[in-house]
């Protein structure tokens, strides 16, 4: 290791080529990365590991993502909806499980209908045990209008992934047909800060096209925008997505997984108080990807809680982990795999940004 490496992992602000040097560290490199990245994570935000209980409320999208299966040009799935019953009883397991928050995810809709059942349904989790349950919201592209009601009824952290912040490579991964514009997507992240959401966004790993200077530029893309959270990923090929046809240029599982690794920790370096969510798609491409996620500087994690006779419909990629998993042995499961890297889940708390709490207190 030259010793300008280990000044870089010690500077409060990154440079772009600074952050491609250690988005391309490799062996004794990329471990004193992740090393470092941890030591910030622990220093600043402890040990901890804050629970979402992931509610996929349907399956039902307006958009046409090239590369998922949820979008509304693919006619092999089987499309669902909740009940506002079957919502609420997942918030009440949530609650009971101690997990502190749940956070409702769906396919995007603008209906009318939609937006009045989610305020409701927001209102009604909020009842639970005094609003002891924090909100997370993951429901796509929405106007202001609606931004505000829900931040109204309660919800109070949204994630919105950018996908990819270089505008030519999110024209490969969304038709321009008129239901996709960037500068859209930007004007929301916007309008939700604007709000008061603790905002999130995040980009898939491992994209067609994708370089290494996409993903610096989405780096800095996070910090110019100043989020609250980051949820970051490995794309993983759909075989009912057009992107599918392209899958001999996505990079080998194990390179996706790496660089996945990688971008939390130069992230961690450069946000040291944000939320990063461990994501499940890790633990698809590698069996212990939620764990190394979290050893490389995540602190969230999000267990299905989706009833099991829908889980299989929530296909947004193949092989997704966890889907038989019952969410008590989930608990357990995810207590003895935290514990074995030093790691503890808090229950019973919200789990809020403290990039955010610091910034709201001023
Ligand atoms: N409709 C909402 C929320 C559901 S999709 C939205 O789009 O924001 C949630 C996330 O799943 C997306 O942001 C995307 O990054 C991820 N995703 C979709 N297809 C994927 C794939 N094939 N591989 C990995 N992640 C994928
Ligand atoms: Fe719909 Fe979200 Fe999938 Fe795009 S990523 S098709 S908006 S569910």
């Amino acid at each position: 290791m030259t010793p300008a490496f280990e000044d870089i992992l010690r500077k409060p602000d990154l440079d772009r080529e600074e952050i491609k040097l250690l988005l391309s560290a490799e062996g004794d490199r990329m471990k004193a990365l992740l090393r470092r990245a941890l030591e910030v994570k622990l220093a600043r935000l402890d040990n901890c590991v804050h629970l979402r209980g992931l509610i996929e409320y349907g399956n039902v999208c307006e958009k046409d993502c090239l590369y998922c299966g949820l979008r509304s040009g693919n006619g092999n799935v089987e499309r669902y909806c909740l009940s506002d019953e079957e919502v609420l009883s997942c918030a009440r397991l949530a609650h009971e499980l101690g997990y502190g928050s749940v956070a409702l995810q769906s396919g995007e809709r603008s209906d009318p209908a939609f937006i009045a059942k989610i305020e409701r349904l927001v209102r009604e989790i909020k009842k639970i045990d005094g609003g002891s349950l924090g909100i997370t919201l993951s429901l796509g592209e929405q106007s202001d209008d609606t931004y505000r009601r829900w931040f109204e009824a309660g919800a109070h952290r949204y994630l919105l992934r950018i996908e990819s912040s270089t505008e030519e490579l999110y024209y490969k991964i969304h038709p321009r047909n008129g239901k996709h514009s960037f500068q859209k997507r930007i004007a929301c992240l916007e309008s939700l800060k604007r709000i008061g959401w603790q905002t999130g966004t995040g980009v898939m790993v491992g994209l067609p096209f994708q370089t290494q200077d996409h993903l610096a530029d989405d780096l800095l893309f996070f910090k110019r925008m100043d989020v609250a959270m980051v949820g970051l990923g490995p794309y993983i090929p759909h075989p009912d997505t057009p992107l599918y046809r392209l899958r001999d240029l996505v990079p080998p599982a194990a390179e996706r997984m790496d660089m996945t690794l990688r971008m939390i920790a130069v992230l961690r370096l450069m946000m040291p108080e944000i939320n990063m969510v461990a994501a499940t798609a890790n633990q698809t491409v590698d069996p212990q990807g939620r764990e190394k996620a979290i050893a490389a500087g995540a602190n969230v994690i999000m267990p299905n809680l989706t009833p099991g006779e829908y889980r299989e419909s929530y296909f947004i990629y193949p092989d997704k982990a966890c889907v038989k998993d019952r969410p008590d042995q989930c608990r357990s499961c995810l207590d003895i795999r935290l514990a074995a890297i030093g790691h503890r889940i808090q229950y019973n708390a919200w789990g809020d940004s403290l990039a955010f709490t610091k910034k709201a207190k001023g």
